[in-house]
Formats: structure tokens, sequence, C-alpha cells
């Protein structure tokens, strides 16, 4: 938490790979003032090359997207709608009631996205090779040594972010997403990006203490004028993922789906149909012969 200096997860040295505890990310966007440091931390630390420069026109987000070279992506999100008590631009007055009749309501939101590490991840059971791995700590984690570069992985993730690098990058062709920062963790030290974010937008920490702390964090917020605060943390189908989000509004604002469906969910009803038109074919070639 702020203000716990040192003995914040964010901070301190841990053994949570030794000891095998689940851990996760949880990021606010309300805490977040879109510094964008945990984008760089991310690139510098994993030596994510970069994937061009080009003005967006979208805010201040010239990134645009996760990707195979973007692990981390601040989101710039700007809506005709207040952010809790506060006000924007220019007062007529000193009370919402003021804004909202003389000022345009805008709120403008930050928001750190990245893998989810799902509890039920579309890439890993895609993957034929075994490249992709569930680690001690709860996370997926892609060994790209062993990928072969297929992109299965790529159409089974229900978040869209896993990708392909392209050429002329280095590693081209073999697919690519933020890595939990497995070889940090195994030091002992936090992923890159929750140690560089200066407000703790991105908190890391064991999972059970996370949700925890989300819950409270949504009561203080909806009881101090955010009363559509909540947690981002799908479980039908994904089953609940390891970085989850707090949001202000609808998920779809953010790129997320309200309702991912990992495509396994699908197989069952696909073998049992293509089970039963097996033995529909059978049967009607069996009376084929018989009344022949
Ligand atoms: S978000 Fe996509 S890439 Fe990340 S673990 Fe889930 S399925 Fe895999
Ligand atoms: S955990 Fe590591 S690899 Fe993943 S986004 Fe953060 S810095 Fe990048
Ligand atoms: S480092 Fe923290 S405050 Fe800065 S953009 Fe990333 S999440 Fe937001």
């Amino acid at each position: 938490m702020i203000g716990e200096g040192i003995l914040s997860t964010n901070q301190k040295k841990h053994a949570y790979v030794q000891e095998g505890r689940t851990v996760g990310f949880y990021t606010d966007p309300t805490l977040c003032i879109g510094c964008k440091a945990c984008e760089v931390a991310c690139k510098e630390w994993n030596d994510v090359p970069d994937d061009g420069y080009r003005w967006s026109g979208n805010s201040y987000d010239n990134t645009d997207a996760l990707g195979a070279s973007t692990w981390r992506h601040v989101l710039f999100i700007e809506q005709d709608r207040p952010r809790g008590e506060q006000l924007a631009g220019p007062m007529s007055g000193d009370r919402l009631s003021d804004l909202t009749a003389h000022e345009d309501p805008f709120r403008w939101l930050f928001h750190s996205d990245v893998c989810k590490h799902c509890e039920e991840a579309g890439c890993l059971e895609a993957c034929p090779t075994g490249s992709i791995v569930r680690t001690e700590v709860g996370s997926v984690l892609v060994q790209n040594d062993i990928c072969n570069g297929c992109g299965y992985c790529v159409v089974w993730c229900p978040f869209g972010v896993i990708d392909r690098r392209k050429k002329p990058l280095h590693d081209a062709g073999g697919a690519f997403k933020c890595t939990f920062c497995y070889d940090r963790q195994a030091s002992g030290l936090v992923p890159a990006c929750a140690k560089a974010c200066p407000t703790e937008s991105i908190r890391f920490g064991p999972l059970d203490e996370l949700h925890a702390y989300a819950d409270r964090r949504v009561a203080h917020l909806r009881a101090t004028g955010y009363p559509d605060a909540h947690n981002y943390d799908p479980q039908e189908s994904v089953r609940g993922i390891h970085a989850f989000f707090l949001l202000l509004g609808e998920p779809e604002a953010y790129g997320l789906p309200p309702r991912p469906q990992v495509p396994t969910i699908y197989l069952r009803s696909a073998w049992t149909s293509a089970a039963l038109t097996a033995f529909g074919a059978l049967g009607a070639a069996f009376a084929a012969f018989w009344f022949l």
C-alpha cells in the first residue's frame, strides 16, 4: 500500500517462486497518472524492441494496443462524464451541481493493461509444442526457444494479448507476451512494471491478499463518489484472472470483453455433435444396405 515504503509488496524482496505462492497484479486506474513508467520499465528490463514511433491522434496514447513487442500498454480514455467529485475546466461554481449546469462533464482515465495470466488460459491450452507453461506462482509463461510460431495461441486468447513478432524485429515469427517477469521473481524481485509505478496503481502481491484489498478499495471508492467502481475478474470460462483490474464504468470502454470465453468450452458440444453425426451416418449406411 502507498505509504508502506519498503514494506510494500511492490518494493520488498520475496520468495513466492520458492514457496509456490500464487501471485498477481491488481491495477487501479483511479491511482494511475498516465506516466507510462510501467511501459518503459517493461521494455527496458525485458529488452523488448520498439515497434515504431507514430502519432496515433488518440489522446496521448501512441502505443495503441498490447502486442508481441508491447507487453504493457497504458490506455488513455476520455469520457463525457465526471470522475467522482472532480471538477473539470474553469469553474463557474464550486459544486458538482454547478459543474453539470455550466460545464461539459469530462473524465480522463488511464488504464495500464497487460496479459491477464488467466486461470483457464486459452493460449496455454492451444499450444501444441508445450512452449506455454504454468509457473509456480500461477502465471502463464511462453518459452520462446520452444515456440514454433504456429500462432494457435494468438487466436485462442480471448483478450487479444499474445501475438507473433513481425520482421525485421529480432526473434520475428515467435509468439510473445508479458512473462510476469518470471526471471525477476525467481530471484525474489518484484516485476519491473510494478516496481517502477510511482503511485502503486499496479499492485503486485499474493493473489488472496490482492482480492481482499480490491474489495476494500471498491467499497471505499463507492462511498466517496465513484458509484460505478467495480472489479473486473471474470470467473465464467476463464475462471478468474491473475492480473485483474478496478474499473470505473463498463469494461468495453477499456477494450475488455464483459464475458471472455476460452474456445475449449465448446469442445464438449463439438465432440458430442461430431459423435452424433458419425453414428447417424453409420445408421444411414446400414439402413441403405438393409433395404437394398
Ligand atoms: S490473457 Fe491471453 S495470453 Fe494472457 S494468459 Fe490469458 S489467454 Fe494467455
Ligand atoms: S510483469 Fe514484467 S513482462 Fe509483464 S508487463 Fe510487467 S514488466 Fe513487462
Ligand atoms: S507507471 Fe503506474 S502511474 Fe505510471 S502509467 Fe503505469 S500504471 Fe500508471
